[in-house]
């Protein structure tokens, strides 16, 4: 048998999801761990059934409820982030791998354009330390239509005065 190396999350990060867990009278069972490592694991965006395949090919025996319970809460923990895409599938990303970049959504093809921009970051920052809030995470994302679907939306409206 092969042995993979097992992605770990890092203890801030597994104390911020039992905290969060105790918080609302709940135990980091085993379970809740594992699904923690691998949403820590996933690069990228994921869909829970996305994490229930990845979760099998790695040999833990998930079962989809408990992933489907989970996943809102380490939503609510600050560790996940959630987003709707154009066919209403949520989508996740863990924050360690989102706190990079923002989003772009199409609505139409469902493309999402990942974008990096400090400035946007050192806003919100100051956004939040004007009026005292402490941020737990960060959500950016633009829906609206990507280059390829406005060309084909309006095939005649290509403007050349770029
Ligand atoms: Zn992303
Ligand atoms: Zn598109």
């Amino acid at each position: 048998m092969e042995t993979v190396e097992k992605p770990k999350a890092p203890p801030d990060s597994v104390k911020q999801f039992k905290d969060y867990l105790e918080s609302c009278g709940l135990r980091l069972t085993t379970k809740r761990q594992d699904i923690l490592e691998q949403v820590y694991a996933y690069n990228g965006h994921f869909q829970a059934e996305d994490l229930l395949v990845q979760m099998r090919r790695n040999g833990y025996r998930a079962s989809r409820p408990t992933i489907y319970r989970t996943l809102p809460l380490l939503v609510k923990s600050g560790l996940l982030t959630e987003f709707i895409d154009a066919q209403k599938n949520t989508r996740y990303e863990s924050i360690h791998s989102l706190r990079e970049h923002a989003h772009l959504i199409c609505l139409r093809c469902s493309q999402i354009v990942e974008f990096k921009e400090p400035k946007i970051d050192a806003l919100q920052k100051a956004v939040c330390e004007e009026h005292a809030f402490k941020p737990v995470r960060f959500r950016n994302e633009i829906i609206g239509y990507c280059a390829e679907c406005q060309a084909e939306l309006e095939p005649t409206s290509s403007t050349t005065d770029a």
